[in-house]
């Protein structure tokens, strides 16, 4: 099937379906990023559950839809679920958007895809921009594997762990953060993975001041002690790749990390991977080490 096929196919569907859930991204700064199919959805479905009312309200003003609006958001959408699987129940059609980007990435989305889907209502995405992926695409940085982590704990206790979490990590990090929280998250990870790690942080992506600052934490953190940071930012870490900062304990203590894993109770393959990643040290060679010493 060809591009003009799927066009089609698309408009044969006459979308919006009844009983369906639209998870629609809407822009994260240029309005222009708000696509044809995600404007006719947003015209013509039943109602538009959305974080802020008066936010989105704007947003479809400018779209001259006239859909009915409902709040949902952190606070409420629990006890909003049942009223508004009740329209899908109805066979009206929903769609679901946030403040921007897309719903479910750090905004309320999932729990209701959840509950639709164990309703077997459909649910269908018109894809939008996403901050995450948006900063990553750009960063330069490797793209083929990354993780997300959104935004850290605050709790002190989480966030040594996720820190530490992160400091080992071998892919690419994409982190959110708000401006008055920049400066302290980036003294954290400069700490946990030291000023020579690659980063590049988007500002304000799509938006008229855009801009991509890097290459280091060290560099990031000098640019923005001198200048406040103002706006929206997401983070792109690099990945662990310093095999030597890794290979910093000896070979012996890998092996004795090893041994202690499979005398857990761990598979020996499922070990010499894990000790791999927290060590640095090869997989294969770690295992083969292994069947030496049990051959003996
Ligand atoms: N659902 C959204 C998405 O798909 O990207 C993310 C919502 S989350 C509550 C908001 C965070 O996303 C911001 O604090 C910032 O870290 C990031 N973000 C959103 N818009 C951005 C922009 N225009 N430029 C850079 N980062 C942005």
């Amino acid at each position: 099937m060809d591009l003009l096929d799927n066009h089609q196919s698309q408009q044969e569907r006459s979308e919006p379906c009844p009983g369906t859930l639209y998870i629609v991204g809407t822009p994260i700064g240029n309005l222009g990023d708000l696509s044809p199919r995600a404007k006719s959805i947003l015209k013509n479905v039943s109602l538009i559950a959305c974080e802020d009312t008066r936010r989105s309200g704007q947003l479809l003003k400018t779209i001259k839809s006239k859909a009915p609006l409902l709040s949902y958001h952190k606070h409420n959408f629990k006890s909003r679920q049942s009223q508004l699987l009740e329209i899908l129940e109805r066979s009206g059609s929903l769609a679901l958007i946030s403040d921007a980007g897309l719903p479910g990435i750090t905004d309320p989305g999932q729990e209701l895809v959840h509950a639709a889907k164990s309703k077997s209502y459909e649910v269908i995405c018109i894809p939008g921009p996403c901050a995450a992926t948006t900063a990553l695409v750009i960063s330069g940085l490797p793209s083929e594997r990354f993780c997300f982590e959104g935004f850290l704990p605050k709790k002190q206790s989480l966030r040594k762990k996720r820190l530490e979490d992160i400091s080992q990590e071998l892919r690419t990090t994409v982190i959110y953060e708000s401006p008055h929280q920049l400066i302290k998250l980036l003294e954290d990870l400069s700490i946990s993975c030291g000023k020579e790690r690659p980063m590049q942080i988007a500002r304000e992506l799509t938006k008229r001041y855009e801009e991509s600052i890097g290459n280091t934490i060290e560099d990031v953190l000098k640019y923005f002690i001198e200048n406040k940071p103002k706006g929206e930012f997401t983070i792109v870490l690099g990945g662990n790749n310093n095999k030597s900062n890794k290979n910093k304990i000896s070979e012996s203590e890998a092996l004795n990390k090893l041994n202690a894993l499979i005398n857990q109770g761990e598979k020996s393959n499922i070990a010499a991977r894990k000790i791999s990643k927290e060590t640095g040290y090869e997989k294969k060679w770690l295992y083969s080490r292994l069947h030496k010493k049990l051959d003996k």
